[in-house]
């Protein structure tokens, strides 16, 4: 299977719409007058193949790569090639049967490369075609007019031509990578330890103000627990002494005042007993107004008495009218009278007393005997009534007294109970008193306790709430150890004095940049380390790979190298150099600019041999050439070709691209070198642009490359494969 299966350009170069170039054989053959674009095929596989370079484009700048237009054909705006690889032998890393590499470029300059339309970068792309042994330079394209480019080149560069065709291109450039890697790190790690140096006589200044804080810290940390613990038993305790001595004030003055009122109600009612019972001044009266009653009976009875006495002596005295006494009365009470009414004006007056003593006299003689006196009579039905009344009014008297009696005797009773009830009252009261003030006393008492301890708490400098929110020391403490361990305590930290909280912050900053710088350079060492072991076995396989393969390239050289001399020598040496500028460290600086003679050492050490370069040495038949300064411009095509069979005997690259290689070439070694590459083709694909006509027949396919008037390269198969 062919390796390279097509190439396409559009906009590139001299190939201003799209073209398509088939590779269906080993060797292909591209040909066609001067100036047709053949060589612009060979740009374009260069190009694609990640040069960079202009002047290896043959182009002032990268701008002269796309079609720059003709009098017929207008300019483009963009060119792109692409190759399209066989990947079934997976050389390529890349899962996929067939590999596209792209590359684009517009006039402004950006260029883009892409693979399997995926894009990627120059950087990642180099190491995949290195591995597939393809470049843009070296000798696996060689340019129109590079025919003797091996032995034209420097000892540095044909060592590269040699290891790109090995493979072993993609170890030098992993090597390179790890180096360039490994300087940055060095200097990293550098710079690291400067920091650090720099940071550390800071940073133990700090470390101690740190230490100085930490111990502060601790202290602090441990006066605060004390402190806590101390203050949360006493504030606890005191608080919750508080709490539960909450007792319902409400309920208790409500108490109080129902007391008061009961005590009050008691107070009316006994008074209202004593007053009751102190009509006892009416039971007095009573018992006066019996006697007197009982006195005027007496009297009474004394009177109806004599009445009765003198009725019944009446009736029982014979009927001489009117009696002794009666008489003697009665001249009395008129004697008197008479007196009186001697006085007396009035007449009319007169004659009506004078009446009345006529009446008088007239039923005091008009008296039947042996019947009471009227008087009597009527005196002893006035006495009766009246005595019937007093004995009345007795009984009532006495029913009253009575009742009196009874009902003081229930009011004493009742007074005693009142009197007993309002002492407990008032016990009552007196109790419920004294318990709002032990209450209130109490907890004055805790309050001042309170405030007491909060004061002191503040004036350790600690907030009042955090005291309310600590939590509370359940077990029994000792007081006093504690109070001695605080006071030690707050010494101690007086003795320390105070830390600047920013030398601190700055102390912690520091520590961490130094912890950083520290880890940083320890994961620059393990790298730089790394890299280290990376190299060396870069370097060790580069090593192996080239030693044993220089020595095959060395006879197979020295073979075609007669074969086409028709005799003689060649060898290629390992030349290692030792640049002046190697003492004043500038070796790259000073090779780059190619300012300095290399001298030589004899001969190379093994680590010294990576970096050896490749000298030829060779002796021509029949001439005394010994060195390649002599050889005429064919002899160099010559050489170059020796080295080249060399190279692809022993490790042949997937194809070659060679531009008018054989241009130099006389009939005999035209002919040898078709015959050569015929031979080669069974391993390596070629694409060959040639004028000659040896190397036209050996080709499998042909195509031809032409102009048209308007400037645009054409191509037409010319030999089909078969
Ligand atoms: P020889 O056999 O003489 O080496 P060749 O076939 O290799 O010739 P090239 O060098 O490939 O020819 O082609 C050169 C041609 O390509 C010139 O005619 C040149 O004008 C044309 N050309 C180069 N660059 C561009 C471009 N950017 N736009 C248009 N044409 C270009």
């Amino acid at each position: 299977m062919n390796f390279l299966k097509r190439l396409e350009l559009q906009g590139f170069k001299s190939f201003a719409g799209k073209m398509i170039l088939d590779f269906p054989a080993k060797i292909v053959g591209v040909v066609g007058p001067n100036g047709s674009g053949k060589s612009n095929i060979i740009d374009a596989l260069r190009w694609a193949l990640g040069e960079r370079e202009a002047k290896h484009l043959r182009g002032e700048t990268l701008d002269n790569l796309i079609f720059a237009g003709s009098e017929k054909k207008a300019a483009t705006g963009l060119a792109r090639v692409s190759l399209y690889f066989d990947n079934s032998e997976r050389k390529f890393p890349i899962d996929a049967e067939e590999i596209v590499v792209s590359r684009k470029i517009d006039r402004s300059g950006v260029s883009e490369f892409l693979i399997n339309d995926a894009e990627i970068k120059l950087k990642d792309l180099v190491p995949m075609l290195a591995r597939v042994k393809l470049g843009s330079r070296g000798m696996t394209i060689v340019g129109q007019g590079q025919s003797d480019i091996f032995v034209r080149s420097t000892p540095e560069e044909r060592r590269e031509m040699i290891e790109e065709i090995l493979g072993l291109r993609e170890f030098r450039l992993k090597k390179h990578q790890a180096e360039r890697r490994l300087e940055t790190s060095g200097i990293n790690l550098e710079k690291v330890k400067a920091m650090v140096e720099e940071l550390a006589p800071h940073l133990r200044l700090l470390r101690r103000q740190k230490s100085r804080f930490e111990k502060r810290s601790e202290i602090a940390g441990s006066l605060k627990q004390t402190e806590d613990e101390y203050f949360g038993f006493h504030y606890g305790n005191v608080s919750a002494a508080l709490e539960s001595s909450d007792i319902p004030v409400k309920e208790i003055i409500a108490a109080q005042k129902k007391k008061e009122a009961e005590i009050k109600d008691l107070e009316a009612k006994i008074k209202e007993i004593d007053r009751q019972s102190s009509s006892s001044a009416k039971i007095k009266e009573l018992r006066n107004n019996l006697l007197k009653f009982v006195d005027r009976k007496f009297e009474l009875e004394k009177e109806l008495g004599r009445i009765e006495a003198k009725m019944e002596f009446q009736r029982a005295a014979p009927a001489t009218g009117v009696s002794f006494e009666e008489l003697e009365r009665n001249v009395k009470d008129f004697t008197l009278n008479l007196e009186e009414m001697l006085g007396w004006d009035s007449l009319e007056r007169l004659k009506k007393e004078l009446q009345n003593w006529l009446e008088r006299l007239k039923r005091i003689f008009n008296k039947k005997a042996g019947e009471p006196d009227a008087e009597l009579q009527n005196r002893q039905t006035v006495l009766k009534k009246e005595l019937s009344e007093i004995d009345d009014g007795i009984k009532e008297l006495r029913a009253e007294e009575e009742k009196f009696a009874e009902e003081q005797d229930i009011f004493n009773k009742e007074f005693r109970t009142r009197v007993e009830e309002l002492e407990a009252g008032k016990n009552e009261l007196r109790d419920l008193e004294h318990k709002l003030q032990n209450h209130f006393l109490e907890r004055q008492r805790l309050e001042l306790k309170l405030g007491e301890l909060t004061r002191e708490w503040r004036s350790y400098g600690r907030e009042a709430a955090e005291l309310k929110n600590l939590p509370r020391t359940e077990s029994e403490i000792d007081s006093a150890a504690l109070d001695k361990k605080m006071v030690r305590l707050r010494g101690e930290l007086a003795a320390i004095g105070e830390i600047d909280e920013g030398l601190m912050k700055e102390a912690t900053e520091a520590q961490e940049r130094y912890e950083f710088l520290t880890r940083e350079s320890g994961d620059l060492e393990k790298a730089i380390h790394d890299l280290k072991n990376l190299i060396k076995d870069l370097d060790g396989k580069i090593h192996t790979s080239f030693k044993s393969s220089f020595k095959q390239i060395n006879e197979e050289f020295n073979n075609y190298f007669r074969l086409m001399f028709g005799g003689g020598k060649a060898k290629l040496k390992l030349e290692v150099y030792k640049p002046k500028a190697e003492e004043n460290n500038a070796e790259e600086a000073v090779l780059e600019e190619g300012e300095l003679k290399p001298e030589k050492i004899a001969e190379p050490e093994e680590n010294q041999e990576l970096r050896a370069g490749i000298e030829i040495d060779l002796s021509v038949p029949r001439k005394g050439i010994k060195g390649i300064d002599m050889l005429s411009g064919g002899e160099r095509s010559l050489v170059s070709l020796a080295a080249l069979f060399a190279l692809i005997a022993v490790s042949s690259p997937p194809f070659l691209v060679l531009d008018e290689i054989d241009a130099a070439l006389d009939e005999e070694n035209a002919r040898r070198f078709a015959e050569l590459i015929k031979e080669f083709s069974k391993k390596t694909q070629f694409v060959l642009v040639t004028h000659n006509r040896a190397t036209m027949e050996a080709a499998d396919i042909l195509y031809g490359v032409t102009m048209g008037e308007d400037g645009v390269s054409k191509v037409l198969s010319l030999k089909l494969e078969g």
